[in-house]
């Protein structure tokens, strides 16, 4: 592995600011390792709703978290989620799933095995890694730190476009409500809460691109390399 690409890319910010797509795109363009961390939260949830686990009791749901093995696949189209084996990568959309995934994202335990892992991760090759914390708990030490924010009504409309094309059909208040909560549970957790941090690069996406923000994030990494060579 070429050492220059051995860098990572922390892309955090609220539910449907694009983090996925943007994310995605700069692993490809950069040559990194794509990693959806929220996928990670997204298959304890789901590991917990399909044992019938009481998601409100912190130590049984870390004890699963502990135990249970996620493994994040590169495919053409992102990535495959696998759980003890079982391919979850459309399981875990679901939107019971989602909103269970917020909540155990509060369990600090649950966040201490995940961040391990994704720490892990990015240990042996550069990675574009999306979520909450990556640019806060996860990389603080990386210099590329982005945080994509949208206002909440474009955020409900394309998490809209998106379910509607997993074949639900959800009304966009109800969905600007949900991600509004969302938000809300991330940002006022007691660890690891989702946050802007100073030396993050904040883009808001309301009425941009996918293109035109993926070449803001690809340019910022390029400029922050070129002032460190000089050094
Ligand atoms: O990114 P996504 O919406 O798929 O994440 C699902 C949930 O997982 C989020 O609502 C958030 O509560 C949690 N999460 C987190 N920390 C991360 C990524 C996701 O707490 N790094």
């Amino acid at each position: 592995m070429d050492k220059r690409n051995h860098i990572v890319v922390a892309i955090d910010g609220p539910a449907g600011a694009g983090k996925s797509t943007v994310a995605k795109l700069v692993a490809r363009r950069l040559s990194l390792l794509y990693i959806d961390s929220g996928a990670m939260y997204r298959a304890v949830a789901w590991k917990a709703l399909t044992t019938k686990t009481d998601i409100s009791d912190a130590r049984i749901v870390a004890e699963l978290a502990r135990q249970m093995k996620i493994e994040l696949a590169p495919a053409d189209r992102g990535a495959r989620v696998f759980a003890d084996g079982k391919e979850i990568t459309h399981l875990i959309r679901e939107p019971e799933v989602t909103e269970a995934s917020s909540r155990i994202a509060t369990i600090g335990a649950v966040r201490e095995v995940l961040v391990r892992q994704q720490q892990e991760m990015g240990r042996t090759r550069g990675v574009a890694m999306e979520g909450r914390d990556i640019g806060t708990v996860v990389f603080p030490d990386t210099p590329f730190k982005f945080y994509l924010d949208a206002s909440s009504r474009e955020r409900a409309r394309r998490r809209k476009n998106d379910l509607e094309r997993a074949g639900h059909n959800v009304e966009l208040e109800d969905l600007e409500r949900e991600v509004v909560a969302r938000d809300r549970r991330d940002m006022t957790r007691a660890v690891g809460p989702l946050r802007k941090v100073e030396d993050a690069l904040v883009i808001d996406t309301t009425a941009m691109s996918i293109e035109q923000v993926v070449e803001v994030i690809v340019e910022h990494v390029h400029t922050i390399r070129k002032e460190a060579m000089k050094e």
